[in-house]
């Protein structure tokens, strides 16, 4: 049993009017809205932290599985009815702690945002406590823990946002969110860029949508959704000694991006290549400009950014790609529930050796790489097919077949050109031949039952 986290996004149009959008008025209400709550945050955070002893009281907590009682660190509610009773005015308590008066800093403030700021900063204030208590007992001089920011996204509970998708026009669809303006707290129409794709990522069974938070930033805001789905799979050991088990072996290169193949009982039942469609190539371009640029620059001044906007073309591209890459990798497992996903841990192919640009170059594969790796496992486990990573020692250089040491070689204008760089793997003691990356694949799942000699014995699951 485990969980696993989702996102889903819901982007407000933020356009000119004209074009459907909102106005700037509305905008502005929405920066206004999220420098008051981190006033608010700041205020509780301060507050809990000059009550460190209520903060990490130690109370008899029951056990809800079992009944038990037994002694733990008061609960997240408690501390939140507590620190209310101590700051907020109501008819029945009207003084609070005369230094500590949350209805005169912020009035009008709505509960449900009152509520989920300081929900949001016991968690911090408690972490921060902890780790300067370990720093105490380390008897360390340096590395003092800094005390936390109070500034986040707000988290909009129930009560402080309403979506009205109208089901017959989807253009026309308004998320209500209630924001400062000005002079109180109203409520507020937004226009979001509703597409199908959110409404059906929302309503897939299994997730549970929790409360969603407002991601502000410089360009764009957006409604982010997160959802969680309980994940029932079997422990890697369990599922090892099922004799119909199916494996997918992955192999990440950098040209062909991924090699999948199946095996069931012994034998490969499906192969599938993914290329980077030109990816390394282009990006190679890329940072050769860099490169030159840095070049022309001279010494690179610290903390100055140069080539922005080409170094985000490459990142987003390399996210795009990783995305689809693991996609490609999931859509196979989908075909086999149960099975097991097998990559090899990642090697790191050096970036030395050759121009400025191929080490650059370099490095950014080995990005997407881990990339791809981490995005499959993360969307594998939200399927229920568990991933695992095995010894990458040899898997390319041996015979998958027999298990010789064998070479690496290459056709070029009809010649056979046996190299490292060679594209194709053949075989000396049983002449098997066949492309290098799919010897590769097919030697995880060898590595995975360690079925050859030059396997090392150890496994570790991820
Ligand atoms: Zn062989």
């Amino acid at each position: 049993m485990g969980q696993t986290a989702r996102t889903t996004k819901l982007l407000l149009d933020l356009s000119t009017r004209d074009q459907g959008g909102t106005n700037p008025g509305k905008r502005s209400h929405l920066t206004e809205t999220v420098i008051i709550l981190n006033a608010a945050r700041r205020f509780y955070l301060d507050f809990l932290l000059a009550h460190p002893d209520k903060l990490m009281e130690r109370v008899e907590v029951i056990s809800k599985k079992t009944g038990e009682v037994r002694e733990g660190v008061i609960s997240a509610d408690n501390l939140l009815t507590w620190a209310e009773f101590q700051t907020v005015e109501t008819p029945d308590h009207p003084t609070p702690l005369p230094d500590w008066n949350f209805s005169r800093e912020f009035p009008g403030l709505p509960n449900r945002y009152r509520r989920s700021v300081i929900k949001d900063v016991i968690g911090k204030a408690r972490g921060y406590l902890t780790s300067v208590t370990k720093w105490h007992a380390s008897g360390k001089k340096k590395g003092k823990p800094g005390i936390p920011t109070a500034s986040n996204h707000p988290t909009l509970y129930a009560g402080t946002f309403s979506l009205e998708l109208d089901e017959l026009d989807l253009r026309k669809s308004f998320i209500r969110l209630k924001v400062f303006a000005g002079a109180g707290w109203v409520w507020v129409h937004y226009p979001t860029c509703y597409n199908r794709y959110f409404d059906r990522r929302r309503a897939e069974p299994g997730w549970e949508t929790e409360s969603p938070k407002l991601i502000l930033s410089k360009q764009s805001a957006a409604i982010h959704f997160l959802q969680t789905k309980t994940i029932t799979a079997k422990k890697i050991v369990e599922s090892k000694r099922d004799p119909d088990l199916v494996t997918v072996a992955v192999d990440l290169n950098v040209k062909q991006l991924a090699v999948i193949t199946v095996r069931q009982h012994g034998t490969i039942t499906e192969t599938r290549f993914v290329s980077d469609h030109g990816l390394d190539h282009h990006r190679f371009q890329h940072l050769k400009r860099v490169a030159k640029k840095q070049w022309q620059a001279g010494k690179a001044v610290q903390g100055e950014h140069s080539n922005q906007q080409l170094w985000a073309h490459v990142r987003r591209q390399n996210g795009d790609c990783a995305h689809k890459t693991a996609r490609a990798i999931v859509e196979v497992c989908e075909k086999y529930p149960g099975g097991v996903l097998v990559f090899e841990r990642l090697r790191k192919i050096k970036p030395s050796g050759g121009s400025k640009s191929r080490r650059l170059n370099r490095k950014q594969a080995n990005q997407l790489n881990g990339k791809i790796n981490q995005l499959a496992k993360e969307k594998a486990y939200a399927i229920g097919v568990v991933s695992v990573e095995v010894n990458p020692h040899g898997t390319s250089q041996y015979c998958s077949r027999c298990g010789c040491k064998g070479v690496r070689f290459t056709y070029q204008a009809g010649q056979r050109i046996t190299g490292k760089g060679g594209k194709l793997f053949s075989c000396p003691a049983c002449h098997y031949e066949c492309h290098a990356d799919f010897n590769a694949s097919v030697n995880v799942h060898h590595s995975f039952f360690r079925e050859f000699h030059w396997q090392p014995r150890e496994l570790k699951s991820g």
